[in-house]
């Protein structure tokens, strides 16, 4: 088998492989990127964050073309939580550092968004193959030297590398190979139920792009406007009523929503989407957890191969993308010669692993 060398293998296509990806290759650093579907593919996450829209995505090159694309924009979120009976709304702009153009961010059909950045990576440079799932590193000692994925066709390969990240997200297992446990949260154990609908209410003028969060006896529930029409709703139940979802998934959202006054209300003219991607009803355990050490020697984890908080707080994108700007940013260094391995790589993880205590404390 003949076998190819890179200066850094990317496992994953989602917003962290492309982001780590691209701001390596605009480093003129030679990187591949494998992704196990071929895009346009479904993903849950589609509430951003302004951090990555106006932050990350503009350091991409990405931030006209994401602004030029119609997402509904986000401006905070509306919260029907606490002893409050009336929603309430918290306003981006309200922060003096996120004041003005940068005060918002948008709702985004993932299947979208993810391949606006796969393309994007592509025009900067990085090598992108799809169909081609990564399964195991290749290793010399300590040390990890590359990767190992299966192509289109079924064939078996095997790719070098100075670096190898994993950014396959939270279904690969490929996270193991960079040692120690996956630790979960007693806290944040919980499980989505959720599905789309066409026709849903919409909150009024100027916050109609926000994320409706509204709690429950049960749970909470998201309501995600994707387009004029097209809405993304969800129920998070704690682990202890995994019950309530169980069975048929039509029933036991119906008897969720039916829980739950102002979802009912929003959803009352509302027809569920049931054919294509947007189809099906989904569950997700989006139980936390965090890797205990999220580099070793050659390789690096960004995004849900490392870590994930919890859905209420819209954070996953955002910590998919600043990792993947930490991990260039100290691959960039090792790699130019600037800095070694490790006191690159320890920066990466104390950030990264302070960032997601901000949401995780929150
Ligand atoms: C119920 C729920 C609701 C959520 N809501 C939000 C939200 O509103 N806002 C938000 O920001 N986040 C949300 N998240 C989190 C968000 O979905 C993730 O944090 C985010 O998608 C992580 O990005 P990523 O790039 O790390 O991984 P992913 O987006 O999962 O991308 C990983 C990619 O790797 C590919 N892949 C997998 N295995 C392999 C392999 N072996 N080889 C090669 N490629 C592989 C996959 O096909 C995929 O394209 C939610 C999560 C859940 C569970």
């Amino acid at each position: 088998m003949s076998v190819e060398d890179f200066d850094v293998v990317v496992a994953g296509g989602g917003p962290g492989g492309s982001t780590v990806a691209t701001l390596v290759a605009m480093q003129g650093h030679r990187v591949l990127l494998l992704e196990k579907e071929v895009f346009p593919r479904y993903q849950i996450g589609e509430s951003l964050l302004p951090a990555t829209v106006h932050g990350v995505c503009r350091m991409l090159g990405v931030a006209d073309e994401l602004a030029g694309a119609g997402f509904p924009i986000k401006r905070g979120g509306t919260f029907r939580w606490g002893p409050r009976p009336e929603p309430w709304t918290f306003h981006f702009g309200i922060s003096a550092k996120m004041a003005g153009s940068t005060s918002h961010a948008y709702q985004v059909e993932r299947a979208r968004f993810d391949e606006i950045l796969l393309n994007n990576a592509k025009s900067k440079g990085v090598v992108v193959r799809e169909g081609c799932s990564v399964h195991d590193v290749v290793e010399d000692g300590e040390r990890v030297t590359g990767a190992k994925y299966t192509d289109p066709d079924g064939n078996e390969r095997e790719v070098s590398a100075r670096f190898v990240i994993d950014a396959s997200g939270n279904k690969s297992r490929l996270y193991s190979k960079v040692g120690g446990s996956r630790n979960y949260s007693e806290f944040f154990r919980s499980l989505a139920l959720f599905g789309y609908f066409e026709g849903g209410k919409r909150l009024p003028e100027p916050v109609s792009g926000n994320i409706l969060s509204v709690a429950f006896d049960n749970g909470w529930f998201w309501y995600i406007p994707l387009s004029d029409t097209l809405t993304s709703v969800g129920a998070v139940v704690r682990r202890e009523d995994a019950d309530k979802i169980q069975g048929d998934r039509e029933k036991a959202l119906n008897a969720l929503i039916a829980e739950c006054p102002l979802i009912s209300e929003y959803l009352s003219n509302a027809t569920r989407v049931t054919t294509g991607k947007y189809g099906e009803l989904r569950v997700r355990k989006d139980y936390s957890y965090q890797q205990e050490t999220y580099w070793r020697p050659g390789m690096v984890l960004v995004g849900d191969a490392a870590c994930f908080v919890d859905p209420v707080f819209s954070s996953g994108v955002h910590l998919a993308t600043y990792s993947a700007l930490l991990a260039a940013r100290s691959i960039n260094s090792v790699l130019a010669g600037d800095l070694d391995e490790k006191t690159a790589l320890n920066e990466f993880e104390a950030r990264y692993r302070r960032e997601y205590g901000v949401f995780y404390e929150f």
